[in-house]
C-alpha cells in the first residue's frame, strides 16, 4: 500500500506539495511555495517529512509559483532526480523560476524582501538552471514511470501546458487535479474526463463560490467609465495567461466599440511578452489563436515596451490609454511604478482584473484605503478603482462539481488547495452529490491509499 502525506496545499491555497512513499520510494506531486501573510510563507521554512536527497521524482501538474517554486530549493539541499511536467510546462517552469530568482535578487538589493507575495530569498541562479537540467517532458496522455508507478498526464485547462495526474500504483489509480480549470475558455480546449478513481486528491480554490457569468460586459463598462475619466486605465495582470485573456477580450471588444478601438494599449511587462511567445512555440497546447495581422492576442494597437525608459515615459502620457503591467496583485513589477505615478490622479482608473490577496497593496486598495504606502511614499487614492473576478483561471464550485461528474467510479475523495472554508463546502458537496467518502486533507497528516 502506498503512503500519501500532505506537505502543502493543505489548510492552504499556496505552497502544493503532495508526497507518495511507496514500496521505501519517495516523489512529490508538485512543489511549489507557500505564498501570501508572513505565516503562511513561514512555512517554507519548515523541513520536509523526508530529506531532498531522499526523493527520487517530482510530478509537475502546471508551471504557477505556488506548484514548482519550491524546486530550486529542492536542488538546493540534494535533490538529484527527474521533474517530470508537460513540454508547455517546462517551458514556462523556465520563466516563471528566471523571474523568481531576479525578483528575489531585485528585492533583495532595495531591501524589500518579506513582501507579500515574493518569492524568499533561498535559492540562487545556478539552483534555478540545475532545476531546469532535470526537467523531463512528458506529452499529455503518454504514460511513463515513475518509482515503479505509471503516471499519466491529461488537460486540466487551468493555464498552458496545465495537466491533472492519474497515477496507477498496484492496480488501484490516484489521481490528482492539479488545479481545475475551467469549459469553453477563449484559449484552453476544455478539460478531459477523469475516467476512472479509487482515491482523488482535488482543489477546493472556489468549492463554495461561484463566478461572476460576465467578465467581458464588466470589462467594457469599466473601460467606457475609464476612456471618459480621460486618463490612463491600469490593468495590473499577471504575466502568466491573465494578460493573454486580457488582450484577447480586448481584440473583441475593440470590433464593437468605438472607444475601445481608439484608445491605445501598451503591454508593459517583459514577462509576459515571453509568455506570449510560448503560446506560438506549443501550438497544441492551447486552441487556434486569431491570425495575427499585426495584433496580439486579437488586439490591435498594442505596443510592447521592452526597456524601463520606455517604461517610465508612460508615466508622461496624456489621455486615455490603457497599461497592462504586472504584477496581478500589484505586489511588485512595473505596474507598481505605474499605480505610484497615478493612483493620487482622479483622471487615472486602476483596473484589478482577479483575486486580490490579504496583504497586497492590491487588497488594500480595494478595502477602500484613503492613502497607499508605495516606495516609501503616502499617497492620496483618488483614481477609480475597479475589479472584474470573472477572470478566474480555475473552477468553480459547479464547473468543479461538472468535472468531478466525469468520474465513472466511486473515490475516496481528499479536498486540498483551499481554505478551510471553501476545502470543507467543496468535500460535504461531493458527498452529498455523488456518495463519495471524502475528507479535508490537512497538512502534514499521512493517509494510506
Ligand atoms: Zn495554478
Amino acid at each position: 500500500m502506498a503512503e500519501l502525506t500532505f506537505v502543502g496545499a493543505a489548510g492552504t491555497v499556496t505552497g502544493s506539495k503532495h508526497l507518495l512513499t511507496e514500496n521505501g520510494r519517495h516523489m512529490f506531486v508538485d512543489c511549489g511555495l507557500f505564498q501570501g501573510t508572513p505565516d503562511v510563507t513561514a512555512l517554507n521554512s519548515l523541513p520536509l517529512p523526508v530529506p531532498a536527497k531522499e526523493i527520487e521524482a517530482v510530478v509537475i501538474t502546471h508551471g504557477h509559483i505556488d506548484h514548482v517554486g519550491y524546486l530550486p530549493k529542492l536542488v538546493h539541499d540534494g535533490f538529484r532526480g527527474t521533474i517530470y511536467c508537460t513540454p508547455a510546462t517546462r517551458a514556462l517552469i523556465a520563466i516563471v523560476l528566471e523571474d523568481a530568482v531576479h525578483l528575489q535578487a531585485h528585492l533583495q538589493k532595495r531591501g524589500l524582501h518579506h513582501q507579500p507575495f515574493t518569492p524568499p530569498p533561498f535559492y540562487d541562479e545556478g539552483d534555478v538552471q540545475r532545476t531546469l537540467q532535470l526537467t523531463k517532458p512528458v506529452p499529455l496522455g503518454e504514460s511513463f514511470d515513475v518509482c515503479g508507478m505509471t503516471a499519466t498526464y491529461q488537460n486540466a485547462a487551468h493555464i498552458i501546458g496545465s495537466a491533472f495526474v492519474q497515477l496507477d500504483i498496484e492496480g488501484r489509480r490516484i489521481v490528482f487535479s492539479g488545479d481545475v480549470g475551467r469549459y469553453n475558455r477563449t484559449l484552453l480546449y476544455d478539460p478531459a474526463p477523469i475516467g476512472t478513481a479509487d482515491v482523488m486528491v482535488c482543489e477546493s480554490t472556489y468549492g463554495d463560490r461561484v463566478h461572476p457569468p460576465d467578465a467581458l460586459g464588466a470589462l467594457e463598462q469599466m473601460l467606457v467609465q475609464g476612456i471618459a475619466r480621460g486618463g490612463p486605465i491600469i490593468i495590473p495582470a499577471f504575466a502568466v495567461e491573465r494578460t493573454q485573456e486580457i488582450l484577447f477580450s480586448l481584440g473583441t471588444l475593440q470590433q464593437s466599440n468605438a472607444g475601445i478601438a481608439s484608445t491605445p494599449i501598451y503591454l508593459d511587462s517583459p514577462m509576459a511578452e515571453r509568455v506570449d511567445e510560448l503560446f506560438d512555440k506549443f501550438p497544441d497546447a492551447h486552441k487556434p489563436l486569431p491570425s495575427k495581422n499585426g495584433k496580439t492576442f486579437g488586439a490591435a494597437d498594442v505596443t510592447l515596451v521592452e526597456s524601463t525608459d520606455d517604461s517610465k515615459r508612460l508615466n508622461a502620457m496624456g489621455g486615455a490609454h490603457i497599461i497592462i503591467s504586472s504584477s496581478g496583485m500589484a505586489a511588485g513589477g512595473r505596474v507598481l511604478h505605474h499605480i505610484y505615478h497615478h493612483v493620487s490622479d482622479e483622471h487615472a482608473t486602476i483596473l484589478f482584473v482577479g483575486f486580490q490577496a490579504p496583504g497586497t497593496l492590491g487588497a488594500h486598495l480595494m478595502s477602500g484605503a484613503k492613502t497607499v504606502r508605495i516606495f516609501g511614499d503616502d499617497l492620496p487614492v483618488r483614481a477609480a478603482l475597479g475589479n472584474i473576478t470573472g477572470y478566474s483561471a480555475h473552477a468553480d464550485r459547479d464547473e468543479i462539481t461538472q468535472w468531478l461528474s466525469t468520474c465513472t467510479t466511486k473515490p475516496h475523495f481528499f479536498a486540498v488547495h483551499g481554505d478551510p472554508v471553501s476545502a470543507q463546502f467543496l468535500c460535504d458537496l461531493v458527498r452529498s452529490k455523488f456518495t463519495w467518502v471524502g475528507d479535508v486533507a490537512h497538512r502534514g497528516t499521512t493517509v494510506t491509499i
